[in-house]
């Protein structure tokens, strides 16, 4: 029997699917401590876009612990937040035109959803969620009562109530149109449907079975909120940091969630961190209202400051105006004035040999 075996509880889960000793993990890879190597195809279920141990980030957390930069600082003003809200605003909500006040909850995606819920019953004085089939939002109270997955909800041990589901995207293989049901019983006073405070919504489902919600079915929902006055929470903590492609997996369908969820690769190196963004008027929280001691590690602040900027810094930033083509974007294209001089041309072309590398490097 192994120390895990013998000493640690039942509840153990991945490992049992991985039977080995993990003791090193670079890039995509993982070694046990026999020196086989694996690939890793689960990165941390998500927490890990960038990779294990992105040597950017591993850098700057390396700087910051030996000149010892604060680790610990409840939610004090401390320069590893404030460089981290800074770059947060600067190169995330500013470019994308999003407005939102940042709170950070306790560090997993589950104290992000419960702060959501609690926030949007707050702001509205109603008590009733919406959630959808096969959702999955985290195994606390709160998060449990708005996900799908009956095995999970039964571990709760108590009733799991006030929220009512409806039919993701394509429950009934189309056969139904949109929100058939949801608008009915919303207006059909009839109904016995509780007023919803908020609706709480996946882009695509992860725990669910990756059942992506199609563009016009999440501008749908974004539609019906707004005639119905219901908060949209799109629970961002799976898709968000660019699993989906773009940081926030909403972008796509040009929709602004009232409040979203983030957490898992927003440190970027694995190290826990959540993030609940909240639009300034909905910001009604009373000082230390959803408090706790974890809430803004800072070793998370500095790998997740150097992540954004490692990967989501403006790439016009090194001056050159430049278009991608291909059903991934995934072609640069090269499309200069025909007049463009030699000198012009091997400026241009060093800048994006440089931009690669970059990107390539992770510097
Ligand atoms: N929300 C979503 C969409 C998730 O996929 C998960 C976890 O997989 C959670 C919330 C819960 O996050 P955590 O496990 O960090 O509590």
């Amino acid at each position: 029997m192994t120390i895990f075996e013998d000493v640690e509880s039942e509840v153990r889960s991945y490992c049992r699917n991985w039977p080995v000793v993990f003791d090193t993990a670079k890039g995509a890879r993982l070694w046990d401590t026999d020196g086989n190597s694996y690939l890793d195809f689960f990165a941390g279920a998500g927490a890990l876009n960038y990779g294990h141990n992105p040597e950017p980030l591993k850098r700057k957390l390396l700087e910051y612990l030996s000149r010892d930069g604060i680790t610990h600082g409840l939610d004090m003003y401390t320069t590893a937040k404030g460089e981290f809200l800074k770059t947060f605003r600067e190169k995330i909500l500013g470019p994308r035109g999003l407005d939102y006040k940042v709170q950070f909850p306790g560090p997993t995606g589950a104290n992000a959803v419960e702060s959501a819920l609690k926030l949007a019953r707050k702001i509205t004085g109603k008590e009733a969620m919406v959630n959808f089939t096969n959702a999955f939002h985290g195994m606390t109270l709160g998060a449990l009562s708005v996900t799908g997955n009956s095995m999970k909800r039964g571990g709760a041990g108590i009733p799991l109530v006030h929220s009512t589901p409806m039919p993701f995207d394509n429950y009934f293989d189309g056969k139904v149109p949109d929100f058939l049901w949801f608008e009915k019983v919303l207006t059909d006073t009839g109904s016995s449907l509780n007023e919803p405070a908020a609706v709480i919504v996946e882009t695509v489902q992860g725990e669910g079975g990756i059942n992506p919600a199609r563009i016009e079915w999440l501008q749908g929902l974004a539609d019906l909120c707004k005639r119905h006055d219901i908060l949209l929470i799109v629970d961002d903590v799976q898709m968000g940091v660019g699993r989906t492609g773009p940081f926030f997996s909403f972008e796509a369908a040009g929709i602004e969630p009232d409040i979203v969820t983030i957490s898992k690769s927003i440190s970027g190196y694995g190290l826990p961190m959540a993030l609940v963004l909240i639009k300034p008027e909905h910001d009604v929280w009373g000082p230390g209202e959803h408090n706790g001691t974890f809430r803004g590690h800072n070793p998370a602040f500095v790998t997740g400051t150097e992540a954004i900027h490692q990967f989501w810094s403006d790439d016009i930033e090194r001056g050159l105006l430049m278009e991608t083509s291909g059903p991934q974007s995934e072609v640069m294209k090269i499309l200069a004035p025909l007049t463009i001089t030699d000198d012009e041309l091997d400026e241009g072309l060093a800048i994006v040999a440089e931009s690669v590398k970059a990107v390539t490097s992770g510097g």
